[in-house]
């Protein structure tokens, strides 16, 4: 049988009809993933254990107890626990460290029979926007080997691109799901803040933090999203509830849509914007006055958390130690020598804006313009029932190009970081593609709905879907 181009919804029912079996399905992802790993480095390790999570899913659908994603293989992000099983975030720093307990999100999952192959790369500790800062080599782009993957998120969704898994768990701390999904044609949502648990997902920046699926349609994401959100008394930041879905007005801040956007990338979500309008949807044009400070607010809040977040990696408490001559000597080596130089970057960063005299000029002045910035959202959708932009400004961009220079890589994030700090939702999918250099690139358009709108983005992705 040729499993090109399923989806889970397709797979799950050729599971049920016992049209084929778990580990038919599996075996046919990971013979991909065992043959195409040296080309993309897209797993950091394939588990050991997956022929007894074939059986067990299996087993469940003999059973008749088996749902839609049992049996499904997934890829997981290497910052999300499974217990027992090594999570690195890609850093040196974890190398050998195994989780103690299993992720919320991950273990909904597992309930449901879900396979997962194998533990996938990223930015280290999920700072960066194409995978060069694993500590472990760059993930490849799965239609061009010169091209960034994207990232954090690198590892998981070239996986699901390149059928090394069907879907994919990522994280999104500034774009981490939404801007690797654009760069390798799949599809990436960024679910509402605290509609998924965090519990067992290493902390990057923790009022930005969210983890969510990765796959190849809406319905497929929604799937996943489905069975991962709800409250959990272990992260005492989720929230449950839904608003009501309908949708006629789509709103777009083109005051905002200039700096360094591709011509031809405008172009794709121009296109987009006319099928939907086609499609019945208003377009309307809409300001977001503080859009313009979203870059500076993300990269002032962001490393202060991340310089709070990072301070359990000593050697002592997490992480491998390199003994020093005395304790102070120990910490610098560990944390000199075992992590990565963006990371440290990012400590140095926050610690800074934190400092005292510096707190209020810069942490505290950031915070206020982040409620500046959720105030313009709550304000755009009483005018437009959602909100559309291009996910990334660019096509992938090559190996390299960015990797010395962080303010360029920054900019990469222009069109995603606001959506972490107002908390709203947003879902990336694929419009299109530009060609660069002989390669067909693809490019997508993201929708953003208020507060718990994950439908909204469901209902007119997978319209958008049929029409693009
Ligand atoms: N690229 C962004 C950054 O470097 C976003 C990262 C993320 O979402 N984890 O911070």
């Amino acid at each position: 049988m040729n499993f090109k181009d399923l989806t889970i919804s397709k797979a799950s029912k050729l599971l049920r009809d016992k049209k084929v079996t778990v580990k038919e399905l599996v075996g046919y992802f990971l013979e991909n993933a065992q043959s195409k790993n040296s080309k993309y480095n897209i797993y950091l390790e394939i588990y050991d254990d997956i022929a007894e999570q074939i059986s067990r899913a299996q087993k469940m659908i003999d059973a008749g107890k088996g749902t839609e994603l049992t049996g499904i293989p997934f890829a997981i992000k290497d910052n999300i626990l499974i217990e027992g099983k090594i999570a690195s975030a890609a850093s040196k720093i974890l190398e050998n460290y195994k989780a103690t307990y299993t992720a919320t999100a991950a273990q909904k999952l597992i309930d449901q029979g879900a396979i997962f192959i194998g533990r996938a790369n990223m930015d280290e500790f999920a700072m960066g926007g194409s995978t060069e800062n694993s500590a472990f080599g760059v993930t490849r782009n799965a239609f061009d080997l010169e091209r960034v993957a994207g990232g954090s998120s690198g590892g998981p969704t070239v996986a699901v691109a390149t059928d090394c898994a069907l879907a994919a768990l990522g994280s999104d701390t500034g774009g981490s799901i939404r801007q690797p999904a654009s760069f390798n044609g799949i599809v990436g949502l960024k679910p509402t803040y605290g509609s998924v648990s965090r519990h067992g997902l290493m902390a990057m920046a923790s009022s930005l933090d969210v983890i969510g699926p990765i796959a190849k349609s809406v319905e497929d994401v929604e799937l996943i999203f489905n069975a991962i959100k709800g409250k959990d008394e272990k992260d005492s930041t989720t929230v449950e509830g839904e608003i009501p879905d309908k949708v006629k007005t789509i709103g777009v801040p083109r005051a905002y849509l200039k700096k360094g956007l591709d011509p031809d990338v405008l172009q794709n979500f121009e296109n987009s914007l006319g099928k939907l309008e086609k499609a019945g949807y208003k377009i309307i044009d809409i300001n977001l006055p503080n859009l313009d400070y979203t870059l500076a607010v993300y990269y002032i809040l962001m490393p202060a958390e991340v310089s709070a977040n990072m301070a359990r990696y000593d050697g002592i408490k997490f992480g491998q130690k390199i003994d020093g001559k005395d304790l102070i000597d120990g910490y610098f080596k560990t944390r000199g020598e075992l992590l990565g130089q963006e990371v440290k970057r990012r400590i140095i960063l926050g610690t800074y804006v934190l400092s005292a005299g510096y707190a209020d000029e810069y942490y505290n002045k950031a915070w206020q313009v982040r409620n500046l910035i959720k105030n313009d959202f709550a304000k755009a959708f009483e005018k437009v029932n959602l909100i559309a932009l291009p996910t990334s400004p660019t096509s992938a961009f090559k190996i390299g190009e960015k990797a010395n220079d962080p303010l360029q890589m920054y900019l990469a994030d222009i069109f995603t970081v606001f959506a972490n700090l107002a908390g709203v939702p947003a879902i990336s999918i694929p419009d299109g593609t530009v060609r660069r250099d002989g390669s067909d690139l693809p490019t997508s358009i993201q929708l953003v709905a208020p507060h718990l709108g994950e439908k909204r983005l469901f209902q007119v992705g997978a319209k958008f879907e049929t029409i693009r």
